[in-house]
């Protein structure tokens, strides 16, 4: 028996005393599927795969853990994209799928609340929402697999923050298992609390470092009884963004989605599946995808009309959709662009924000930086700008070899975060920190946020189990050891 074999059976050997049977997987094989991220770029060997089925177990296996110092990582989807979710390389960490958590708890149409387990795939928590004719709005493109506890631990966005907020905006409490074992039940259906400190907020966005999220209570919204979806044509995003402020307040304030793409992207979906046809009859440098939704005596479609054809200076050309199906093959280009960048290879995935009213300037400059800078490499621009967060892809050229590319990435991505700094902006509007994020994020951090994080994570974890460096560097004490 080797040096390294003998630690792992006997941590494994503390943990299934400590669990009931049927929680922990250990083989290579069973553990295989929470070994990758949905990229497919990230990649880490857990100690075991522990699948709690309810709160005492993830309370039970915290205990352990605790005491013996293993670490931990809390696991959804595996969607996030910023290497926060799989386990370190090392095969030293306790993965926690919260996958078989998926309960729905509870629902009132009259809160206009539901508590969900957070293990509960996003789409399904949104079908339950519909069942009482109310609407879950977190929307984007993963919903079929990211679960709500990502959500919350990764604060999500997606394309109706612009009406209902990101996540944070949506929760109403969390059930919460700390690194020590205990739970803290703070799930509330109250709409006002002013209760002391709000300590709901500190888990939310937190990805994984502070504790194991397990139930969620969240706001419902009364679910729209009309939607209408645009796709217009723009000759800038000077003017896409010249119409969207237009647009909230001709439209009465009623826009769900305001999705920015350039034609770069308009390619990429209509070469990703054959028979689809470009959209506009013009060619146009910039799109729009538009969406609004209501309930009530509204004349949405007219009032969507009326504003499109106000506002002629700006739309180059245009299409209201004249059914779902027909809004829903506008959404799907949207979609496919995402799907379609990855079809080459790897990708620079960026996920900034700016000041709404810098946004279009924002574009310019970091594209020209970009076009300078590394002038082979293909920039995909696209984003909710509604919330002035954009993503600036990056895909490199066909037949960069694997070396040649890690340093594209590097240097593209410092011209970009370059760029936003300049504006005022955030390096992650959405996705998180994780371990990808991690170099850039400490060099910009300020000293006195950087002190306040510490002392957070040090009370609530104090002996560093938590997911052990992502967001921050693990202290060189908890490094060392395993
Ligand atoms: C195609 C695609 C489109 C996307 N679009 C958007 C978008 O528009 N907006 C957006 O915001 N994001 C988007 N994402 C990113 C991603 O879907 C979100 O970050 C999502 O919230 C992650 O959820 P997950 O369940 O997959 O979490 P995971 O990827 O499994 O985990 C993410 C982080 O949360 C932690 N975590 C997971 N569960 C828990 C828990 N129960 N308790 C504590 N910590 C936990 C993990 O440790 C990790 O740090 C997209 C991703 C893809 C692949």
């Amino acid at each position: 028996m080797d040096a390294v074999t003998l630690p792992r059976e006997h941590m494994l050997a503390i943990l299934r005393e400590a669990l009931p049977d049927g929680i922990l997987l250990t083989g290579a094989d069973e553990m295989e599927r929470y070994t990758r991220d949905w990229s497919g770029d990230h990649f880490g060997l857990p100690l075991a795969v522990a699948r709690p089925r309810s709160v005492d177990e993830v309370s039970a296996l915290m205990r352990c853990c605790s005491l013996h110092g293993v670490p931990v990582v809390p696991q959804g989807g595996l969607t996030g994209l910023v290497g926060a979710a799989v386990a370190a390389p090392g095969g030293g960490e306790v993965v926690i799928s919260l996958e078989r958590m998926n309960r729905l708890r509870s629902i009132s149409a009259i809160d206009f609340a539901m508590v969900v387990e957070a293990g509960c795939i996003l789409e399904e928590a949104k079908r339950y929402a519909e069942a009482e004719d109310c609407i879950l709005p977190i929307t984007f493109g993963a919903q079929g697999s990211c679960r709500i506890g990502g959500n919350v631990a990764t604060n999500a966005g997606g394309f109706n923050v612009l009406r209902y907020g990101m996540t944070r905006d949506l929760v109403l409490g969390l059930e919460v298992v700390l690194a020590d074992g205990r739970v803290w039940n703070g799930l509330k259906l109250l709409r006002k609390d002013n209760r002391g400190y709000d300590l709901k907020q500190l888990f939310i966005g937190s990805e994984g470092t502070l504790g194991i999220v397990t139930a969620v209570s969240l706001k419902l919204f009364p679910k729209p009884t009309q939607v209408e979806t645009a796709l217009v044509g723009l000759r800038s995003v000077e003017d896409a963004m010249a119409l969207y402020a237009r647009a909230r307040r001709e439209c009465s304030d009623l826009l769900t989605a305001f999705e920015l793409i350039l034609r770069g992207g308009i390619e990429i979906a209509l070469g990703a599946r054959s028979g689809l046809r470009d959209p506009l009859s013009e060619v146009c440098p910039v799109y729009v995808l538009i969406e609004a939704s209501a309930g009530g005596r509204v004349d949405l479609r007219a009032i969507l009309q009326d504003f499109l054809i106000s506002a002629e200076d700006l739309v180059v050309d245009g299409v209201v959709a004249s059914s779902r199906a027909q809004g829903d093959q506008l959404w799907l280009l949207r979609e496919l662009m995402v799907e379609a960048q990855g079809r080459g290879g790897r990708y620079l995935r960026t996920d900034v924000s700016v000041p709404i009213s810098t946004l279009s300037g924002f574009v310019e400059d970091a594209l020209a930086a970009l076009s300078k800078s590394h002038p082979h490499a293909l920039p995909v621009t696209y984003g909710h700008v509604g919330d002035g967060n954009i993503h600036l892809n990056v895909v490199p050229p066909v037949g960069m070899g694997a070396g040649e590319i890690d340093s594209l990435f590097h240097e593209t991505e410092e011209v970009i975060f370059e760029v936003v700094d300049r504006y005022g902006g955030s390096l992650s509007a959405e996705h998180g920190i994780g371990k990808v994020k991690q170099n850039a994020f400490l060099k910009r951090i300020d000293e006195v946020s950087l002190d306040l994080a510490g002392r957070i994570k040090d009370a609530l974890d104090p002996g560093a189990i938590m997911s052990r460096g992502r967001i921050f560097l693990p202290r060189a004490a908890d490094s060392g050891s395993r």
